[in-house]
């Protein structure tokens, strides 16, 4: 059996299997993608202490440094079911089951996609969703903030900061973000909120020049020149297949404490796939360190 066998390879699973093999115990991880999130984003600029980078090089990056150590790495498996015995037992995709003393789950998320015409063809050339990452590209012009619930409505108001005007797209006839919010974004001169509103296209050429919707009472189909469009209708978490073993939120999260640990003894989380409160690179490889120091101080205790 291994002594930390870590599931997922972002920034939460690359740091915490380093933290593990470097106290010199038997370490293994499982990737799907090796990187995670990190391979879909373009420039990063604030990971402290680099100045810029970009998501493929941090990638391999990560990967190179996991490397240096004694680590069973296994790429392109995915991890089924999770099941904790004498031993936390993970069993893959391919049937394979193997055997830890503790398991550090840092499976990450996903945006939610609007799955509409001009998403995906302009990502990172106008499309966006992470407006801590990204806003400053689009200091002094016009972007929409598509969804009104609490993180529509923090980004509009962050990207208000930076952003010569920011529109705020929501589907349903009422944001569903709290009053706070929604009273400090009132309150700001260069914001717009359109209710009832289906986004129906993101159009440009090579990059992002507008947004249409459809207004939903009257059926009309109306547009707007903009730069930019922040899809921020959800961050999905992905622990659906832990089921009911760990305790998770309403949203799917993984509840963890302050040292990683999830409700299963030996069973410890990190990064985006947890209920940390913020979702950022440099905030995951904490919680990696975090979860993999928790996990060697939860088996020097329960050998
Ligand atoms: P992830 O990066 O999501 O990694 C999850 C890992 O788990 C992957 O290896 C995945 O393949 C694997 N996995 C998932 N399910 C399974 C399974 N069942 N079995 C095995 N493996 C599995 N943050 C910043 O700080 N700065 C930025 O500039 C920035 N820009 C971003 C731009 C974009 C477009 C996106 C999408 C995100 C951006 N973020 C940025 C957020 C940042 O990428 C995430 O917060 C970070 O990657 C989370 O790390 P993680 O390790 O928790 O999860």
């Amino acid at each position: 059996p291994y002594d930390v066998l870590v599931v997922g390879g972002g920034p939460a699973g690359a740091s915490a299997a380093i933290y593990a093999a470097r106290k010199g115990i038997r370490t293994g991880i499982i990737a799907e993608r090796f990187g995670g999130q990190v391979n879909d984003t373009l420039g990063i600029e604030n990971l402290i202490g680099t100045k810029y980078t970009e998501g493929p090089k941090l990638a391999a990056s990560l990967e190179e440094h996991a490397k240096e150590y004694n680590i069973d790495i296994m790429k392109s498996q995915l991890a089924k079911r999770l099941e904790k015995k004498d031993f936390v037992e993970v069993e893959l995709e391919n049937g394979a089951i193997l055997k830890s003393k503790t398991v550090i789950v840092s499976t990450g998320a996903r945006w939610r996609n609007l799955g509409v015409p001009g998403e995906a063809e302009f990502k990172n050339k106008g499309v966006a969703y992470c407006p801590h990452c990204d806003g400053p590209l689009f200091a002094g012009k016009h972007v929409a903030v598509v969804g009104g619930g609490n993180s529509g409505i923090e980004a509009a108001i962050d990207l208000a900061g930076v952003a010569g005007h920011v529109t705020v797209l929501e589907f349903m006839s009422e944001l569903k973000a709290d009053s706070v919010l929604q009273e400090r974004l009132n309150s700001l001169p260069n914001t717009t909120v359109i209710k009832n509103a289906q986004v129906k296209e993101i159009t440009g050429t090579n990059k992002v020049d507008g947004v249409t919707y459809i207004e939903r009472e009257s059926g009309e189909e109306k547009h707007i020149d903009l730069q930019g469009v922040f899809v921020q209708i959800g961050l999905v978490p992905n622990t659906d297949w832990l089921a009911d073993t760990v305790e998770r939120t309403r949203m799917g999260e993984i509840v963890v404490d302050n040292r990683g640990a999830t409700t299963v003894p030996g069973v410890f989380a990190a990064g985006d796939c947890t209920n940390a409160p913020f979702k950022q690179i440099i905030i995951s490889m904490g919680s990696g360190a975090t979860a993999a120091l928790g996990a060697f101080d939860y088996m020097i205790r329960n050998q």
